[in-house]
């Protein structure tokens, strides 16, 4: 997460360090690329990574250069120009449309960059990209680095629970994390919903969620996540209380609702849900958590995370956290030595742990 031009949480990129001091002390000359939000292949300043460099080259004690673009002339000079340990990062990689594309061409040439490659983007590796897939053909060697690693060994405490596991999803990215859902549900003991994420649940109910975010094509897809737990036997969570506003505002003062009105949009779980989840994780054995309660980065709209991050901090569950926000939150709230492990990846740590296979793993087995 970024706020004018600065990180303002850097957990990914301390969870970078081990893998390149170790490429330094070897003596490699170390390309590191990455990428950030969500420019969809074209060049966005705000999504730049160069407020990255800085935020790495603290975190390394080693100066690292930057330079605006992933391939091309200045790259080369760049990489030339390189001494033994020397560390160089690239532009964002979505900057361009062949990353996510899997484009041979772009593959390819940032293959050709280097002799070797080393995979540690764990959040990534859901996505078949020419970063995290493609470039894996063009190059004799690729190996996966310590932080995808033990990413894999903590994630495993998910994907084999000791029970009751509880799963609890919120967060934004609906579209994406809904599609793989179905299996999740099957997989937890109890799922318990919230953020953004509820109201496209709510909707497939039939229940009001006013002018609160709801992805209206994914409602079947709710749906089937709900019948999946059913017919299971699991336990599906949805709130039973919201926290409205009228618009989405650092000042405005929210109002704890049962149903939502017309007017209104639901920006947090209400108090009533937030302590009926914080009580299944104090009677959990596993938790995994991914996505906040509410828009958490707006203090009045960040009780209901709030309450659930200290239920799962003080309960006595093996608990992992999974996604760039989520983790963010609970650093806020300063919880972070209570929770078992904080995953890196979000998208991609949900795929993990119910066994589906991760593009970015499969070319690394390849
Ligand atoms: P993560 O990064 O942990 O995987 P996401 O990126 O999916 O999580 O979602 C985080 C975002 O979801 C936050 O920016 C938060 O403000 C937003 N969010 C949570 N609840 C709501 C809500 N009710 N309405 C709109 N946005 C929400
Ligand atoms: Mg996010």
């Amino acid at each position: 997460p970024l706020r004018d031009g600065v990180v303002t949480d850097d957990t990914r990129v301390r969870a970078s360090i081990e893998t390149l001091q170790r490429l330094i002390d070897g003596g490699a000359k170390v390309i590191v690329a990455s990428h950030l939000g969500r420019p969809k292949g074209k060049v966005d300043p705000s999504s730049s990574l160069r407020p990255v460099a800085q935020s790495l080259e603290e975190h390394l004690g080693h100066p690292v250069t930057f330079v605006d673009a992933c391939l091309g002339k200045r790259v080369e000079e760049a990489i030339a120009s390189l001494s033994d340990g020397g560390v160089l990062l690239l532009e964002n990689l979505r900057f361009e449309a062949g990353e996510e594309q899997n484009h041979p061409d772009f593959a390819r040439d940032l293959a050709n960059l280097a002799d070797v490659y080393v995979n540690d983007a764990f959040g990534t590796a859901h996505r078949a990209h020419a970063s995290t897939e493609g470039m894996t053909a063009y190059l004799e060697e690729s190996y996966a680095g310590s932080l995808l690693l033990s990413e894999l060994e903590h994630l495993d405490i998910v994907r084999n629970p000791k029970r009751p596991l509880l799963c609890l999803l919120g967060g934004a990215k609906v579209s994406d994390k809904l599609a793989v859902l179905e299996a999740l549900a099957r997989h937890s003991d109890v799922l318990a919903v919230g953020g953004a994420m509820a109201y496209t649940f709510l909707a497939s109910k039939g229940q009001p969620t006013g002018r609160s975010l709801v992805e209206a094509e994914r409602i079947p897809d709710a749906r089937k996540v709900i019948d999946s737990a059913e017919s299971s036997g699991r336990k599906l969570l949805l709130p039973v209380d919201h926290r409205v506003v009228d618009e989405i505002d650092e000042s405005a003062v929210p109002e704890v609702v049962d149903f939502i009105p017309d007017d209104k949009i639901a920006v947090d779980i209400g108090p009533q849900t937030a302590r009926m989840y914080a009580e299944e994780a104090s009677s959990a054995a596993t938790v995994f958590w991914n996505g906040p309660m509410g828009i958490f980065e707006i203090p009045a709209f960040a009780e209901g995370t709030r309450t659930v991050a200290r239920g799962v901090a003080e309960s006595e569950a093996r608990s992992i956290v999974g996604g760039g926000d989520s983790v963010a939150a609970i650093n806020q709230l300063g919880l972070a030595d209570q929770i078992g492990h904080l995953s890196t990846g979000g998208g991609a740590s949900l795929q993990y742990v119910q066994g589906l296979a991760l593009p970015g793993l499969t070319a690394l087995d390849r």
